[in-house]
C-alpha cells in the first residue's frame, strides 16, 4: 500500500549540479509503494513535494541515481504517471536480469530514499500527428502508455511492443483508439522471475516484420521506436522503409544487449 511521501528534503550539491547541466528539477524522493506487476515487472511509486510542480510531458523520464556500494550510477526510467496532488510519479521497472538498476528495483521498498533529476527527455506525442505508432520492447511499455494515455479521445495509435512471457498483458486506459499487435510474443527460453539471462532474440527481427506487415493510416503520422539499440535500429530502417519521414520518427535506444549502460545512464553508442 502507498504510504504518504515525506516532507521537503535537501537535495546534494552533486545532484542540484546535475540538474542544472541538464535543465531539470533536483529531486530528493522517497519510495512510497512497490507493486510487482508482473513477475519482470515491478511499479515503483517515488515521491517529493517538488513534483507537483513540475514541467511534464507524457513520455518523458526521472533519471535515477543507483545507490550501488560505492559511487552512484544513473539510470533512466519513464514516469508512467505523475500525480501533482499526492506530488508522486510511478515508475515501471523491468527485472531483465543483472544490473545496479534490476538490482535496486528487485530489493526496493515503500521508506527507501534517493535522488533524481528530471522529468527530462526530448521524445513525447507530437500533436501535430494525425496518427502514431510505438514499437519496442518491455523497457518501451511505460513511455508508450504514458503517451498513449495523453492522446485526446480516437487519435489512431498503433501499438507493436515485444515482450516475454513474465511481463503481463495489462494494456493501456486510453481514450485514443488503439489497435495491434500490442504485444509481439518473445520466448524468453524459461521466463521464471529471477531470469539471469538477457532476453534472446532482441535484435528488432519481429518488430521490424510488424512494421513491414501493419496497415498505416493515411496523413501525417510519428513514430517512436524505443528498447535495444540495434532493434531501435533495425525498427527505424523497416519505418523508413514505409515510407515515413526521418523526421516523423522518434527512434531512442534504451539498452545494450552487450555492455551495460554507461555511469549516465545511456548506452554506448557505436
Ligand atoms: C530515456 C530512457 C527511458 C527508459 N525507461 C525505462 C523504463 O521505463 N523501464 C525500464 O525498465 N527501463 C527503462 N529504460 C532502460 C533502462 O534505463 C536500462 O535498461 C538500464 O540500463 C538498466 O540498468 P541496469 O543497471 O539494470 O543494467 P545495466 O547495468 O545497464 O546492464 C547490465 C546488463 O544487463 C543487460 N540489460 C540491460 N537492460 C536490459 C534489458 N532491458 N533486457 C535484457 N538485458 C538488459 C545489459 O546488456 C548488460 O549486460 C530507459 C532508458 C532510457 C535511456
Amino acid at each position: 500500500m502507498a504510504e504518504r511521501i515525506g516532507g521537503l528534503r535537501p537535495v546534494s550539491e552533486d545532484n542540484a549540479a546535475a540538474a542544472a547541466r541538464l535543465g531539470s528539477t533536483a529531486l530528493a524522493l522517497d519510495i512510497v509503494g512497490v507493486v510487482t506487476e508482473a513477475p519482470a515487472l515491478r511499479r515503483i511509486t517515488v515521491g517529493d513535494p517538488r513534483l507537483r510542480d513540475v514541467e511534464w510531458h507524457p513520455g518523458q523520464d526521472l533519471t535515477l541515481s543507483i545507490p550501488t556500494g560505492g559511487r552512484p550510477v544513473r539510470r533512466r526510467y519513464t514516469i508512467r504517471r505523475l500525480d501533482r496532488d499526492a506530488a508522486t510519479a510511478e515508475l515501471q521497472v523491468l527485472l531483465h536480469g543483472d544490473g545496479p538498476g534490476a538490482r535496486w528495483a528487485t530489493a526496493a521498498s515503500a521508506g527507501d530514499h534517493l535522488e533524481a533529476v528530471g522529468p527530462r527527455g526530448k521524445i513525447w506525442a507530437d500533436p501535430a500527428a494525425q496518427w502514431h505508432l510505438f514499437v519496442g520492447d518491455e523497457t518501451f511499455l511505460p513511455a508508450t502508455f504514458a503517451m498513449v494515455e495523453s492522446l485526446p479521445s480516437g487519435t489512431p495509435a498503433i501499438v507493436a511492443l515485444e515482450v516475454g512471457d513474465d511481463i503481463g498483458e495489462q494494456p493501456p486506459d486510453a481514450a485514443a483508439d488503439v489497435t495491434g499487435p500490442l504485444w509481439v510474443r518473445r520466448d524468453r527460453g524459461g521466463g521464471s522471475s529471477d531470469n539471469a539471462q538477457p532476453a534472446e532474440g532482441v535484435d528488432g527481427t519481429r518488430l521490424a516484420q510488424a512494421v513491414a506487415g501493419m496497415e498505416l493510416p493515411a496523413g501525417p503520422g510519428h513514430a517512436y521506436a524505443g528498447g535495444e539499440h540495434r532493434a531501435v535500429a533495425a525498427v527505424r530502417a523497416a519505418l523508413i522503409g514505409r515510407g515515413l519521414p526521418p523526421e516523423a520518427i522518434s527512434a531512442k535506444a534504451y539498452w545494450r544487449r552487450d555492455k551495460p549502460n554507461q555511469g549516465h545512464g545511456e548506452p554506448e553508442r557505436d
